[in-house]
């Protein structure tokens, strides 16, 4: 028997089997998502401002 659970972002369904390397997670885009590395993608979210020195490159 296969243990059902679902994905902690989309909440999409996942078994607990090798069909799904990420689990919990449906899939690597989830599991980046919540370790929030995705910012690395081509999704903008709002990065922290570690960057503040301001230099004026716009
Ligand atoms: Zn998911």
């Amino acid at each position: 028997m296969t243990t059902e659970l679902s994905c902690p972002q989309c909440r999409k369904k996942v078994l607990w089997s090798d069909e799904y390397p990420n689990r919990p997670f449906c899939s690597k885009r989830c599991q980046l998502i919540d370790l929030g590395e995705w910012a690395n993608e081509s999704f903008s979210i709002p990065v922290s401002d570690d960057n503040n020195n301001d230099d004026n490159w716009e």
